[in-house]
């Protein structure tokens, strides 16, 4: 039966990626459906109950400038928030939140349902037709019976298909714990001569809060003022909530024990993982803990921290403690680390092993080469994390809509935005394992930062159509007072011990702050996100052009040869990890040493280095 509605564009799937995919679609006039297999789970979060980190804060902001939801549904319903780094420079800060992860579900669960050209149909998405004699799609088959004809299709179907749970010994196929998994859609991706490789991810168990002892553990308080993720929400215009506007809940911290890596090692053999049932490659950077006790041999203790899942429940997320034992060892796993002598497990900890088609099938505009009108998003792309997710599906949404509307698909550049970075990498140099967004990826880091996505983006997103009037506005007077607020610092001077200074040089000084030319009676910006702004720019405008220099340099990698001789165990700042592959895939050029899976900018830094000092 072929539904006689037709959509522009359909997108499977309702976790991350898809969200953001529809939302920006039907937000650009495509008339949108949404495929997924139980409406009630869009926007579940089935790990850990945050938003935010390292480098994955910075991309919510960023789909937050693009128009994207994530950073609003953080900002209404998150209980802690953070920025970490704070120590380190302002490249690499970053937002993370906790999440009450059901007020979240169900914000997205309305925010999907209430939206303007959006239809969501529940079902499985068993096969995607194309035309007659032609590699374009044509449309979605939903449960094996009903087809729905549209002109772009985004899939997204996290760790759906064909997958498989693990716990210790025990497997059965599941799309996600209790989930069931969507096993026709890899026939689609096999008949049309795409291939599949198998990723695998885990989550810790489920902790009963009352019956943890909280008492002897160190307490992790949320920040005050805390961050926010969208420039959008209340106060508009600003990165920060207000003092006490969000009332937050603790975490708290313990560590594992000797006890907890005996346990984990005299049962190595049964978890999934090392008794040979997982063959999937899972991701390094959020490893099991059987891994972490297994590849850092030496140390004597993990740290865990006991995360809130919602406000008022008595779920507890023990981040860091991930695991595939059977489920009897994890009680005595989770049973050996203090404050959880006691603990009792509401569920049990599992690995998940599914299947992806590796990103190097696609364009940067996220549609693949193999069929037009094709695109993906997400943990289908090799990613793992939900901020990835996001950051693609936008992307992978507003290019379908941009498609089936007769319009120039767009990318985003490595320059731009993480997001640019993640695509760029995935498309080219593709996926060994899951891929996670650290700052070390980006050449552009000093640029790429916390406080400035919506500068950076609002002009592409408002052109686009996923910015509003308003939201434009609101940014280029920010922009434009910014500016004025340099000129006119560098112009006003100021004496200090019989010396003048602009006010903008005496501002480089660490310890000047804005407050502290308050106290001079010096005139400053009254917003907050404009101050933040000056006191960047100025404290670190050497740094900026410094990373300006050296990106310069580095378009010309393609040009610097390598000597086949060299030694790359005698350069300062590699790791062991890099020497090896370095050594083995022997690159001629920085450029070709550039484009290795695992080369990161640094370490392209210490080659050049290296080899000018060789001169
Ligand atoms: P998902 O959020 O998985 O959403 C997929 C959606 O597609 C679901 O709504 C599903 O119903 C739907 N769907 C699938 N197939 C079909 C179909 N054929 N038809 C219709 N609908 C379909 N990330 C980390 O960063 N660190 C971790 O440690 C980590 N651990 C994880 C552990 C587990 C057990 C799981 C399940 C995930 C874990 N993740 C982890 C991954 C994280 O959940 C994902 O990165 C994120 O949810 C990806 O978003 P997504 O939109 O790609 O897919």
């Amino acid at each position: 039966m072929v539904y006689d509605t037709q959509f522009d564009v359909a997108v499977i799937g309702g976790g991350h990626a898809g969200i953001e995919a529809a939302l920006a679609s039907a937000k650009l006039g495509a008339k949108t459906v949404l495929i997924t297999l139980d409406k009630e789970k869009i926007g579940v979060m089935p790990c850990n109950p945050a938003i935010g980190g390292i480098a994955k804060g910075i991309v919510v902001r960023e789909v937050d400038a693009l128009g994207g939801e994530m950073g609003k549904a953080i900002d209404y319903t998150g209980i802690q928030y953070k920025t970490l780094n704070t120590r380190k420079g302002p490249a690499v800060r970053s937002p993370r939140a906790q999440a009450d992860k059901e007020e979240y579900r169900k914000y997205m669960v309305n925010r999907v349902a209430n939206t303007e050209n959006l239809t969501v149909i529940e079902g499985e998405a068993t096969n995607i037709f194309l035309k007659k004699n032609s590699n374009e799609v044509e449309g979605v088959e939903i449960d094996g019976k009903i087809r729905i004809k549209v002109r772009s299709v985004v899939v997204t179907t996290g760790t759906f298909l064909e997958g498989v749970v693990h716990i210790g010994d025990k497997r059965f196929p599941a799309g996600r714990m209790e989930e069931k998994p969507a096993n026709k859609l890899p026939d689609f991706y096999r008949r049309a001569g795409f291939p599949l490789l198998r990723f695998k991810t885990g989550t810790p168990a489920r902790l009963d809060r009352n019956s943890i002892d909280f008492s002897g553990l160190e307490e992790a308080p949320g920040d005050e003022p805390p961050p926010k993720f969208s420039f959008w929400t209340e106060p508009a215009g600003s990165y920060w909530f207000k003092k006490g506007q969000k009332e937050q809940v603790p975490c708290y911290i313990t560590y594992t024990t000797p006890e907890t890596h005996r346990i984990i090692r005299e049962n190595l053999h049964r978890t999934a993982l090392y008794g040979g049932a997982i063959k999937g490659i899972g991701p390094r950077y959020c490893p099991s803990i059987e891994d972490k006790i297994v590849k850092f041999e030496n140390k004597e203790r993990h740290t865990v921290w006991l995360e809130p899942e919602t406000k008022d429940g008595i779920s507890i997320y023990p981040n860091g403690l991930s695991t595939s034992l059977p489920e009897e060892i994890q009680w005595e796993m989770y049973r050996s680390i203090p404050g959880l002598e006691n603990v009792v497990l509401l569920k049990p900890a599992y690995a998940i092993e599914y299947d992806i088609v590796p990103p190097t099938e696609l364009y940067p505009t996220l549609e693949t080469k193999r069929i037009k009108g094709l695109f993906h998003a997400g943990n289908f792309n090799g990613t793992t994390g939900y901020e990835e997710a996001a950051g693609q599906g936008i992307v992978a949404g507003i290019n379908a809509a941009r498609r089936a509307l007769g319009k120039e698909m767009i990318y985003i550049k490595r320059d731009e935005a993480y997001i640019g970075i993640m695509i760029d990498d995935l498309t080219t140099k593709g996926v060994v394992e899951p891929y996670r967004l650290f700052t070390s990826r980006a050449e552009y880091r000093l640029h790429l930062r916390q406080d400035n996505p919506v500068l950076r983006l609002y002009k592409k997103a408002y052109e686009i159509g996923m910015l509003s009037e308003k939201q434009y506005k609101l940014v280029k007077e920010t922009e434009e007072e910014i500016k004025q607020w340099l000129q006119r610092y560098s112009e006003q001077r100021i004496k200090e011990n019989g010396k003048s200074y602009t006010v903008f040089e005496y501002l480089k000084r660490a310890e000047i702050t804005v407050e502290k030319l308050r106290e001079k009676n010096i005139p400053v910006p009254e917003r907050d996100y404009i101050t933040e702004e000056i006191e960047i720019q100025a404290k670190y405008s050497g740094y900026f052009e410094r990373e300006k220099k050296l990106n310069e340099k580095m378009k010309h990698l393609e040009s610097i040869k390598i000597p086949p001789e060299i030694d790359y165990s005698k350069i300062a700042g590699l790791t062991k990890e890099v020497v090896q592959k370095l050594s083995k895939a022997k690159p001629i050029t920085l450029g070709h040493a550039a484009r290795l899976e695992g080369i990161t900018p640094a370490a392209i830094t210490a080659i050049m280095v290296y080899l000018e000092k060789m001169r």
